[in-house]
């Protein structure tokens, strides 16, 4: 009651309120019945709302938030279809232990099982996405279950949380002094590791005749990186990063061995892993990529991690910053460091300068007029400022890209490679939210064509200065091979479709030839370039890099063949014989 008037709430407030007392921050999502109410409410409050074009973007856009700041984003998505559609982006992001809150709009109360408009069991849905999955009972109770979702996506392992909202709840009142505010939860807790199990560590690692320490995106998520670089240093121990723990210790420190990766891993006798699980991206942990009596140091803040694949010599159960800072204070007691002239070091470090010399020598430019993975990544690597942040996405591209492109800063890399379970539209949302959590001006986003269709519409948020819409400094690179894996070109694509309807006889891998995608750009306000040559990507790249009020694309056509013309041509002979040809 305010001066004699009673003051009333409604759910969609409530929802916003609830959120930002949460320190949630960033809404994206895709409004309509019953949640537009709820997005406004959310601005209201405060709270930054992007409109997107697609849910499962949103929630990829959402989920990047949480990985950049450790606050989960949150995705407002409508009812049934909506919801559905940002199941890939809360998939993503549970299984890569980001955080992200994910608000549904649903059927109103009264109407439930008998067929009201896009009903679906969506809690249930959602419980496979997700660490917590739940409706409020009442507006009353929105706020502590805002509060116990929050908490959940970043409490322990960090992952998505959803919250339906029923459709009958957002307009509905209720007395704001019958609702309990809840603050803001705590800062997760930080737990270090038993204080045996870190002697036992510091011991296999002292123990070693060829000890490796492998930096993961647990590392960048926990905001390790003084930490670490202070234990390499002191410790004076070699270290490989994963793709996204690249950045964590800087790509060019003399300790780094990303240059002769296949030769550490392999020889290691003691591992010290620091938040990276062992699944595909480290091959299991297992022969025949890992020495088969390789001694494991595991530290992750999760208690199942522990053992899976190989189980561990020593298991330091913690934080990772916190219990670096425990691997650190033991080592400086007992004033160890592993020497620098072991067999070990001169061995790694003669691969790493070998590998590096064949790679410069593969990797020069060709002199042919049409470009290939490696050009296009020479080029840019030569080009790129060393502050921005990367978002690569694709087979070739990523790969390629993972080994020419260097970074220096902490959660400057994302992508497809930094997870186990990511798809091929991650890349490109991420993007449009990074500039909020960073001093850093640029960002880098290269891409395979393919990957550009599938949410090429999200462009709308890039453009500024014509569209004054969200002003982000991106400059989007499509490595352009007119296909999945490889294409053809546009020739090619021509004689295919006189031979017949080109549903039966295009390779499945194969798209339309030198699609436009720097149109799309420059259709939403944006500059776009099409690059054929390296002096236009160079051109084009400066261009942009020199003006980031006006977010680019780059259209650079390579040769569809580049590094796969073995399997276009043998998809081609296949067509050809199934048409007769
Ligand atoms: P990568 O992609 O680098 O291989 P993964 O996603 O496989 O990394 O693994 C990241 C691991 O880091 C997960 O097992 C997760 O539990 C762990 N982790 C996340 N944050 C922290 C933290 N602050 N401290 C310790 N471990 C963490």
């Amino acid at each position: 009651v305010s001066g004699g008037v009673m003051v009333e709430v409604t759910g969609a407030q409530l929802v916003a309120e609830s959120l930002k007392a949460q320190k949630v921050e960033y809404m994206f999502g895709i409004v309509g019945v019953p949640v537009i109410e709820v997005a406004m409410a959310a601005q209201a409050a405060g709270i930054k709302y992007v409109g997107m074009r697609n849910e499962q973007a949103a929630c990829y856009a959402a989920s990047a938030v949480g990985y950049m700041t450790g606050r989960p984003g949150a995705c407002l998505v409508v009812s049934g279809p909506g919801l559905i559609h940002a199941l890939g982006g809360m998939a993503n992001a549970n299984m890569n232990c980001w955080p992200v809150i994910v608000i549904g709009g649903s059927s109103d109360r009264n109407q439930e099982t008998a067929g009201a408009f896009q009903e679906f069991p969506q809690v249930e849905a959602c419980r496979l996405y997700s660490k917590f999955s739940a409706r409020p009972s009442s507006l009353e109770a929105i706020p502590s279950v805002m509060e116990k979702a929050v908490r959940t996506s970043i409490y322990g392992r960090p992952g998505a949380v959803y919250v339906d909202i029923a459709g009958d709840m957002v307009n509905a009142k209720v007395e704001r002094t019958k609702v309990r505010g809840v603050s803001c939860c705590s800062p997760p807790p930080v737990s270090l590791a038993d204080h045996t199990a870190v002697t036992e560590a510091v011991a296999l690692l002292k123990a070693a005749k060829a000890p490796l320490v492998i930096i993961g995106k647990g590392a960048a998520y926990g905001r390790a990186e003084a930490v670490l670089r202070e234990f390499v240093e002191t410790s004076g121990l070699l270290f490989l990063p994963t793709p996204m723990g690249k950045g964590v210790v800087p790509d060019d420190h003399p300790n780094c061995v990303s240059a002769a990766r296949s030769r550490a891993l392999l020889q290691a006798d003691v591992v010290l892993l620091l938040g990276a699980r062992l699944n595909w991206i480290l091959h299991f942990g297992l022969p025949p990529r890992f020495n088969p009596n390789v001694k494991i140091i595991q530290v992750d803040l999760c208690a199942e991690e522990m053992g899976n694949n190989v189980r561990p010599a020593a298991a330091l159960l913690g934080d990772i910053k916190a219990v670096v800072s425990q691997l650190v204070a033991l080592i400086k007691k007992d004033g160890w460091k592993y020497p620098s002239n072991t067999e070990w070091w001169s061995m790694l470090r003669e691969k790493a300068a070998a590998n590096t010399k064949i790679s410069k020598v593969s990797l020069t430019p060709l002199p042919y007029k049409t470009m290939n993975y490696y050009t296009v990544f020479h080029h840019i690597s030569e080009l790129l400022p060393h502050d921005c942040i990367i978002v690569s996405e694709g087979a070739n591209t990523m790969d390629v890209g993972r080994t020419m492109l260097n970074n220096s800063l902490p959660r400057h890399r994302q992508g497809r490679e930094s997870g186990h379970f990511s798809d091929s539209q991650t890349a490109k949302l991420r993007l449009i939210v990074l500039r909020h959590f960073t001093k850093f001006k640029s960002f880098i986003n290269e891409v395979p064509g393919h990957f550009i269709n599938m949410s090429h519409l999200e462009f709308s948020h890039l453009p500024s200065k014509k569209s004054f819409r969200y002003n982000l400094p991106v400059v989007i690179i499509v490595v352009n091979n007119n296909g999945i894996y490889s294409g053809v070109d546009a020739e090619t694509w021509k004689e295919m479709a006189k031979l017949g309807d080109l549903t039966s006889v295009a390779p499945p891998v194969s798209l339309l030839p030198e699609a436009r995608y720097d149109e799309v750009m420059t259709a939403f306000g944006g500059r776009g370039f099409l690059v054929r040559t390296v002096e236009e990507l160079r051109s084009a790249l400066q261009t942009s890099l020199s003006d980031w009020e006006n977010p680019s694309l780059l259209n650079v056509l390579i040769d569809p063949s580049s590094d796969r013309k073995q399997q276009v041509l043998a998809a081609l002979q296949r067509h050809e014989s199934f048409c007769g040809g």
